[in-house]
């Protein structure tokens, strides 16, 4: 299948996922993860329309999408260390990894100085895996509240444990939106973004199922 076509696929699995739930059709964005791909796997999905990406890392988003960056919108979805909060708040129109005090404070200072603001998410981590980036869902209510004093948080992200079924973690990421007044949901990856779309995902990040296995 070639990788416009893929993206095609993607995008009908999210519509009939949508219909399948009662949500309404166009309810998710498709967040394509770009990471670690060459421009030649990329190009045929940008030539197709795509125009939302998702990166890890500060150094190869902007190496990769300087040129074009202002025709995309770009998305921070890996961990952020907050001496590149400049950078990233510079050159991202979202951060999806808000997971610390010290990085609330860093954002806090660069939106200052800057004038300009990235939308923001909180990362769970609801599987309370102690190597993954994410606030735990006890701490969640206390640690979006905290950040609501300094910014305006527009939803919530997660990664479920690879091993368990991800539906309980979408759920639950689902939950504490609701109680903290946030109706917007970064979840779903290649392997599970129809499960996140049943549960109410906003935003799904796919990269492999669009480009390929990664280098
Ligand atoms: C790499 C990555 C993705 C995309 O993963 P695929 O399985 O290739 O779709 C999504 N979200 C995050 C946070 C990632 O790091």
């Amino acid at each position: 299948m070639s990788t416009s076509s893929k993206r095609q696929t993607v995008l009908t699995q999210i519509a009939d996922a949508e219909k399948a739930a009662g949500r309404p059709l166009g309810a998710t964005t498709l967040v394509a993860v770009s990471k670690l791909q060459a421009w030649a796997d990329i190009a045929p999905v940008w030539e197709a329309g795509q125009r939302i990406y998702g990166e890890n890392r500060v150094q190869e988003a902007m190496t990769r999408w300087s040129d074009r960056r202002d025709e995309i919108e770009l998305r921070l979805i890996g961990p952020l260390q907050s001496n590149k909060a400049k950078e990233a708040v510079a050159f991202f129109d979202v951060i999806e990894t808000l997971d610390r005090e010290k990085l609330i404070g860093a954002l806090a200072e660069e939106i200052q100085k800057q004038g300009k603001a990235p939308r923001l998410y909180v990362q769970v981590n609801t599987g309370e895996e102690p190597q993954k980036a994410g606030v735990f869902p006890g701490a969640a209510d206390a640690f979006i509240a905290l950040a609501r004093r300094s910014f305006e948080i527009e939803g919530l992200m997660c990664i479920p444990p690879a091993d368990e079924p991800p539906g309980p973690h979408f759920a639950l990421l689902a939950k504490i939106a609701a109680r903290n007044g946030l109706d917007r949901l970064s979840m779903g990856m290649s392997g599970d973004f129809e499960t996140a779309v049943r549960f109410g995902a906003t935003s799904v990040r796919v990269g492999s199922a669009l480009f390929g296995a990664r280098s």
